[in-house]
């Protein structure tokens, strides 16, 4: 299994994945991004390796989670996780997944497109879906909905299982939230 944390060049980020190193024995890996696509490119990069997959966005307090996500059935698993207004300048909070209808109001079982904010993604899953050469052009921000798009378009009944746990957008407690 792997966590891998993406990280903009510069950024502290707020999860120490090597505090899991021992207990989960995972493979850990900080992928700092430079360029608008250095994301994509990691996670391109980290889909072929063997075990499942726990991706880790800089700014989401989510470390906490790792265990019931790496615990559960299903292929893709996420948390519940909040936007706030320093993030899209709306006037209040929502929740950041959706279900091909803006935005869920309340938590669902299951999502069509999930913030990957602290996401597992199966093994199973990746080796039956290699990531499209076209994946690699993917810019930071559009990483989550494009890489749910293309498992909705693959047509195998692929969504995201959503846990009621809730990570926490360093937004929530950053000073210009
Ligand atoms: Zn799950």
């Amino acid at each position: 299994m792997s966590i891998v944390v993406f990280r903009p060049h510069g950024y502290r980020t707020p999860f120490h994945p090597v505090a899991f190193r021992s207990r989960l024995r995972t493979a850990n890996v900080e992928w700092p991004c430079v360029d608008e696509t250095d994301y994509a490119a990691g996670l391109r990069l980290v889909w072929g390796m063997p075990g499942d997959l726990v991706v880790i966005e800089h700014d989401v307090l989510g470390a906490h989670l790792i265990p019931e996500l790496i615990n559960c059935p299903e292929d893709l698993c996420v948390p519940m996780v909040k936007l706030y207004p320093a993030t899209t300048g709306a006037d209040r909070w929502r929740w950041a997944h959706s279900d091909g209808h803006g935005p869920i109001e309340e938590h669902q079982p299951y999502v069509r497109t999930a913030a990957l904010c602290t996401a597992k993604i199966s093994y199973s899953l990746r080796r039956a879906n290699p990531l499209p050469l076209g994946s690699a052009n993917w810019w930071w921000f559009e990483v989550d909905s494009a890489l749910s798009k293309w498992l909705w378009a693959l047509d195998r009944g692929y969504r995201w299982h959503v846990h009621p746990a809730e990570a926490v957008h360093v937004h929530r407690v950053s000073a210009h939230a």
